[in-house]
């Protein structure tokens, strides 16, 4: 769907995959005007192909284009581009286990022009790709790195948009997690505060069962973090969203206040974060009561996801009718 400051959102169509051209001068390619969200089509056992939450990720993009200066694109448009693409062939999503098709919506600026000021001339895509199972072999839990040197986003900065720059300036902290032997990085706000990690939100369990996760203004509000703490709350757990620092991390977990950790995003759901390592500490969560309640909260979210669990909170919308 193309939008223009005259004609507003028009010309939708599906076409096959391809490339794109683009004029050299594209504002998108200078000042990277741009945002994107990621989801899930998940098939039933009885064949219907659904998705989660549509309507949460439809509203996160209309904040991260008020962020990016770029237009609303209404709802309406955005889930019938869902159902628009499932509608070519609806055989795309697969139906093995823990299998889906990805889909990727994203908006750009396209008008061709090298001042730095918002484009008039702006493109919405969705693209699709059929998706593994995320674990073979059942949840490993994850390992990661604290970066201290850098950050991902700063006060005022564009962190709670899903922008291409946010994942650009974590590109450098996710290698030097690899380099320690860490499959994630963690970031923190001015030093101290708990944020989240490259591509997923962080959710700490106490030993009552509380789950605390990281208030700020400046972290991506996951819709797999939300669905996750209203089960947990659902179930009786007290959550508590606010600001926690990484001491409160550190000395929880050394007086055993703190029994666990997990990370939860899209593409993963939900995953135990085993260890966490910095410059001058590290944290081991060998945590079993709390691996226990991350996985049975990702089974009971999947299972909502694929239709084996009863959709009480009216999260699924079909999208193959
Ligand atoms: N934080 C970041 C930086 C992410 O990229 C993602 C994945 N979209 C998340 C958190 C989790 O968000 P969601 O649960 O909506 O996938």
């Amino acid at each position: 769907v193309c939008w223009s400051e005259k004609g507003g959102w028009h010309r939708p169509r599906v076409s096959p995959y391809g490339p794109i051209a683009l004029d050299p001068s594209a504002a998108v390619l200078h000042y990277a005007q741009e945002i994107f969200e990621g989801m899930k089509a998940y098939r039933h056992a009885d064949g219907s192909v659904w998705t989660f939450r549509p309507y949460e990720n439809a509203a996160r993009m209309q904040r991260s284009a008020a962020r990016l200066a770029l237009p609303e694109l209404p709802s309406e448009i955005f889930i019938e581009s869902l159902k628009q693409l499932i509608a070519v062939d609806a055989d795309w999503v697969p139906s093995a286990p823990e299998t889906s098709l990805y889909l990727r919506p994203f908006m750009f600026a396209k008008e061709a022009f090298l001042g730095v000021r918002p484009a008039k001339k702006v493109a919405y895509y969705v693209i699709a790709s059929p998706a593994g199972a995320y674990f073979h072999g059942g949840v490993q839990p994850v390992s990661i790195w604290l970066s201290t040197k850098y950050a991902r986003a700063g006060k005022g900065g564009t962190g709670a948009a899903k922008t291409g720059g946010n994942y650009a300036s974590s590109l450098l902290p996710q290698a030097e997690a690899a380099e320690h032997g860490c499959q994630q990085v963690l970031f923190l706000d001015e030093g101290t505060y708990l944020e989240e990690l490259g591509g997923m939100n962080v959710v700490l369990v106490y030993r009552d069962g509380t789950l605390v996760t990281p208030e700020s203004d400046s972290i991506l509000e996951g819709i797999t973090r939300d669905s996750v703490l209203q089960l947990a709350r659902d179930r009786g757990h007290a959550v508590e969203s606010r600001r926690v620092t990484i001491d409160e991390w550190r000395e929880g977990a050394a007086s055993g206040d703190i029994v666990g950790a997990f990370a939860c995003g899209t593409a993963a759901v939900i995953t135990p974060i085993g260890r966490l390592l910095a410059e001058d500490f590290e944290i081991v969560h060998a945590g079993d009561a709390a691996s226990e309640l991350a996985l049975s909260l990702r089974e009971e979210l999947t299972g909502i996801q694929y239709g084996r669990v009863e959709d009480r909170h009216g999260w699924l919308t079909r999208l193959d009718a």
